[in-house]
């Protein structure tokens, strides 16, 4: 049986998303620094879904401590770089699945930016 990287208390040092990352696997990358990536949603549920992605692999928003404060707040100002950038500024929508529960699937912190649809409220 193969284990998944994509557990919470996976054995494996690293997630589909570091893999991403280290380009060890295939991504879209629309933007990226020394804190974070952006990339395509490689089955979007919007004309725009970015991934905003954490170098830093903490698996969950509720991971994250009061050490990671800077790094949260950034994350939310490339979110808004990017929907501007892609000529969605005026109307997007950040969304953070947290836990399996909630339907995250890959444990590593990452924030949807959806946007070019009508965005109805509250999601399903
Ligand atoms: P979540 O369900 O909140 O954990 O979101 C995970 C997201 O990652 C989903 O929207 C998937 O479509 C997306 N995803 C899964 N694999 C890849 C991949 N290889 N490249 C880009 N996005 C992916």
């Amino acid at each position: 049986m193969t284990a998944s990287t994509d557990k919470p208390d996976s054995p494996s040092p690293k997630t589909l998303f570091q893999k991403i990352i280290d380009r060890e696997l295939p991504g879209s990358f629309v933007y990226e620094d020394e804190q974070c990536v952006v990339i395509k949603d490689i089955n979007p549920g919007a004309p725009l879904h970015l991934l905003v992605i954490p170098r830093k692999p903490i698996p969950r928003l509720s991971d994250a401590t009061p050490e990671d404060q800077a790094l949260l707040g950034h994350l939310l100002l490339v979110a808004s770089q990017v929907a501007r950038e892609a000529g969605c500024g005026e109307a997007f929508r950040v969304a953070i699945n947290n836990g399996a529960g909630a339907g995250q699937s890959v444990f590593h912190l990452h924030l949807h930016v959806l946007a070019g649809r009508p965005l109805k409220w509250p999601p399903g």
